[in-house]
Protein backbone atom coordinates (compact mmCIF):
# COMPACT_ATOMS: atom_id res chain seq x y z
CA UNK A 1 0.00 0.00 0.00
CA UNK A 2 1.06 3.73 -0.71
CA UNK A 3 1.42 5.65 2.06
CA UNK A 4 -1.44 8.34 2.17
CA UNK A 5 -0.69 12.49 3.69
CA UNK A 6 -4.12 14.09 4.03
CA UNK A 7 -3.65 17.71 3.97
CA UNK A 8 -5.84 19.40 6.64
CA UNK A 9 -6.37 23.07 7.89
CA UNK A 10 -9.16 25.90 7.98
CA UNK A 11 -9.80 27.57 4.51
CA UNK A 12 -7.25 29.43 2.05
CA UNK A 13 -3.88 28.67 3.98
CA UNK A 14 -2.89 26.84 0.48
CA UNK A 15 -4.10 23.43 1.18
CA UNK A 16 -5.35 22.72 -2.70
CA UNK A 17 -2.15 24.30 -3.73
CA UNK A 18 0.24 22.27 -2.29
CA UNK A 19 -1.95 19.04 -3.48
CA UNK A 20 -1.72 20.30 -7.07
CA UNK A 21 2.27 20.90 -6.37
CA UNK A 22 2.99 17.01 -4.60
CA UNK A 23 0.33 15.81 -7.51
CA UNK A 24 0.48 17.62 -10.16
CA UNK A 25 -3.02 17.94 -10.74
CA UNK A 26 -2.84 13.57 -11.45
CA UNK A 27 -6.18 11.98 -10.15
CA UNK A 28 -5.53 8.77 -8.53
CA UNK A 29 -7.87 5.95 -9.52
CA UNK A 30 -9.44 5.76 -6.22
CA UNK A 31 -11.41 2.26 -7.21
CA UNK A 32 -7.85 0.63 -7.02
CA UNK A 33 -7.31 1.22 -3.30
CA UNK A 34 -9.45 -0.40 -1.02
CA UNK A 35 -11.15 1.95 1.60
CA UNK A 36 -11.30 4.68 0.61
CA UNK A 37 -14.29 6.38 -0.46
CA UNK A 38 -14.88 7.22 -3.65
CA UNK A 39 -13.63 10.70 -4.48
CA UNK A 40 -11.67 13.21 -6.45
CA UNK A 41 -10.01 14.80 -3.81
CA UNK A 42 -6.72 12.45 -4.04
CA UNK A 43 -3.53 12.78 -5.94
CA UNK A 44 -0.89 10.26 -6.49
CA UNK A 45 2.57 12.09 -6.11
CA UNK A 46 5.89 10.47 -5.95
CA UNK A 47 9.15 11.20 -4.48
CA UNK A 48 12.05 9.43 -6.62
CA UNK A 49 10.64 6.36 -7.04
CA UNK A 50 8.95 6.25 -4.05
CA UNK A 51 4.75 6.74 -4.63
CA UNK A 52 2.37 7.73 -2.00
CA UNK A 53 -1.09 9.66 -1.98
CA UNK A 54 -2.83 12.70 -0.98
CA UNK A 55 -5.94 13.56 0.18
CA UNK A 56 -7.13 17.13 -0.53
CA UNK A 57 -9.80 19.06 1.74
CA UNK A 58 -12.34 21.72 2.36
CA UNK A 59 -12.96 21.68 -1.73
CA UNK A 60 -16.11 19.68 -1.32
CA UNK A 61 -19.44 20.93 -1.94
CA UNK A 62 -21.81 21.31 1.32
CA UNK A 63 -24.18 18.54 1.44
CA UNK A 64 -25.86 18.94 4.83
CA UNK A 65 -27.73 21.34 6.79
CA UNK A 66 -25.33 21.76 9.36
CA UNK A 67 -22.89 24.43 7.14
CA UNK A 68 -19.64 25.13 5.89
CA UNK A 69 -18.22 24.38 9.46
CA UNK A 70 -19.40 21.06 10.51
CA UNK A 71 -18.42 19.89 6.63
CA UNK A 72 -15.28 20.47 7.06
CA UNK A 73 -15.12 19.12 10.34
CA UNK A 74 -16.60 15.82 8.95
CA UNK A 75 -14.45 15.91 5.80
CA UNK A 76 -11.28 16.58 8.26
CA UNK A 77 -12.36 13.56 10.26
CA UNK A 78 -12.52 11.55 7.42
CA UNK A 79 -9.44 12.61 5.91
CA UNK A 80 -7.18 11.60 8.55
CA UNK A 81 -8.90 8.62 9.71
CA UNK A 82 -7.77 7.33 6.16
CA UNK A 83 -4.19 9.03 6.42
CA UNK A 84 -0.79 7.47 7.78
CA UNK A 85 0.26 10.90 8.51
CA UNK A 86 -1.51 14.52 9.06
CA UNK A 87 0.03 17.33 7.23
CA UNK A 88 -2.20 20.45 9.17
CA UNK A 89 -1.55 23.72 7.07
CA UNK A 90 -1.97 27.14 8.53
CA UNK A 91 -1.05 30.76 7.18
CA UNK A 92 1.95 32.29 8.08
CA UNK A 93 0.60 35.68 7.07
CA UNK A 94 -2.29 35.45 9.46
CA UNK A 95 -1.03 33.54 12.69
CA UNK A 96 -2.66 31.60 14.56
CA UNK A 97 -6.82 31.47 14.81
CA UNK A 98 -9.15 30.20 17.03
CA UNK A 99 -10.25 27.58 14.00
CA UNK A 100 -6.35 26.94 13.90
CA UNK A 101 -6.50 26.08 17.89
CA UNK A 102 -9.38 24.21 17.72
CA UNK A 103 -8.24 22.13 14.57
CA UNK A 104 -5.21 21.37 16.73
CA UNK A 105 -6.86 20.51 19.55
CA UNK A 106 -8.70 17.74 17.09
CA UNK A 107 -5.40 16.72 15.62
CA UNK A 108 -3.54 16.55 18.78
CA UNK A 109 -6.13 13.19 19.98
CA UNK A 110 -5.93 11.92 16.28
CA UNK A 111 -3.59 8.89 17.09
CA UNK A 112 -1.66 9.69 13.62
CA UNK A 113 1.69 11.64 13.28
CA UNK A 114 0.77 15.36 13.09
CA UNK A 115 3.39 17.80 10.97
CA UNK A 116 2.62 21.12 11.23
CA UNK A 117 3.45 23.76 7.99
CA UNK A 118 3.36 26.78 8.10
CA UNK A 119 2.35 28.29 4.28
CA UNK A 120 3.03 31.27 2.64
CA UNK A 121 6.27 31.79 4.16
CA UNK A 122 8.11 33.04 0.65
CA UNK A 123 9.82 36.34 2.03
CA UNK A 124 9.26 36.18 5.98
CA UNK A 125 11.33 35.75 8.34
CA UNK A 126 12.14 32.09 9.79
CA UNK A 127 12.71 32.54 13.10
CA UNK A 128 9.56 35.24 13.73
CA UNK A 129 7.18 32.46 11.82
CA UNK A 130 8.79 29.31 13.85
CA UNK A 131 8.54 31.35 17.46
CA UNK A 132 4.35 32.57 16.00
CA UNK A 133 3.41 29.11 15.83
CA UNK A 134 5.37 27.35 18.86
CA UNK A 135 2.35 28.36 20.60
CA UNK A 136 0.08 25.47 18.88
CA UNK A 137 2.56 23.04 20.77
CA UNK A 138 2.85 20.81 18.00
CA UNK A 139 6.86 21.22 17.74
CA UNK A 140 8.65 23.27 15.43
CA UNK A 141 6.77 24.27 12.60
CA UNK A 142 8.22 23.25 9.26
CA UNK A 143 7.91 26.72 7.01
CA UNK A 144 6.72 26.18 3.48
CA UNK A 145 5.68 28.21 0.37
CA UNK A 146 3.63 26.21 -1.45
CA UNK A 147 3.10 29.00 -4.53
CA UNK A 148 6.74 29.23 -4.86
CA UNK A 149 8.00 25.36 -3.85
CA UNK A 150 10.49 26.64 -0.76
CA UNK A 151 10.09 23.95 1.43
CA UNK A 152 8.33 21.34 0.37
CA UNK A 153 11.20 18.44 -0.25
CA UNK A 154 11.84 18.57 3.29
CA UNK A 155 7.90 18.47 4.35
CA UNK A 156 7.73 15.43 1.96
CA UNK A 157 11.08 13.53 3.09
CA UNK A 158 9.60 14.63 6.44
CA UNK A 159 6.26 13.37 6.03
CA UNK A 160 7.32 10.10 4.61
CA UNK A 161 9.85 9.14 7.40
CA UNK A 162 6.88 9.16 9.58
CA UNK A 163 5.07 6.05 8.07
P1 LIG B 1 -7.16 26.09 0.51
O1 LIG B 1 -8.48 26.72 0.72
O2 LIG B 1 -6.51 25.74 1.82
O3 LIG B 1 -7.20 24.92 -0.43
O4 LIG B 1 -6.19 27.19 -0.14
P2 LIG B 1 -5.79 27.44 -1.66
O5 LIG B 1 -4.76 26.47 -2.11
O6 LIG B 1 -7.04 27.50 -2.47
O7 LIG B 1 -5.09 28.84 -1.56
C1 LIG B 1 -5.76 29.98 -1.04
C2 LIG B 1 -5.07 31.24 -1.52
O8 LIG B 1 -3.75 31.31 -0.99
C3 LIG B 1 -4.91 31.28 -3.06
O9 LIG B 1 -5.11 32.61 -3.48
C4 LIG B 1 -3.48 30.84 -3.26
O10 LIG B 1 -2.94 31.37 -4.45
C5 LIG B 1 -2.81 31.45 -2.04
N1 LIG B 1 -1.57 30.71 -1.67
C6 LIG B 1 -1.41 29.37 -1.58
N2 LIG B 1 -0.15 29.07 -1.25
C7 LIG B 1 0.51 30.23 -1.13
C8 LIG B 1 1.87 30.59 -0.80
O11 LIG B 1 2.75 29.75 -0.57
N3 LIG B 1 2.16 31.92 -0.75
C9 LIG B 1 1.23 32.87 -1.01
N4 LIG B 1 1.61 34.15 -0.93
N5 LIG B 1 -0.05 32.60 -1.34
C10 LIG B 1 -0.40 31.29 -1.40
MG1 LIG C 1 -8.83 23.96 -1.30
Amino acid sequence: MKPVIALVGRPNVGKSTLFNRLTRSRAALVADYPGLTRDRHYGEGRMGDRPFLVIDTGGFEPVVKEGVLQEMAKQTKQAVAESDVVVFMVDGRQGITPHDKAITDYLRKCGRPVILVVNKAEGMKYTAVVADFYELGLGDPLVISSAHGDGVHTLLEEALGKV
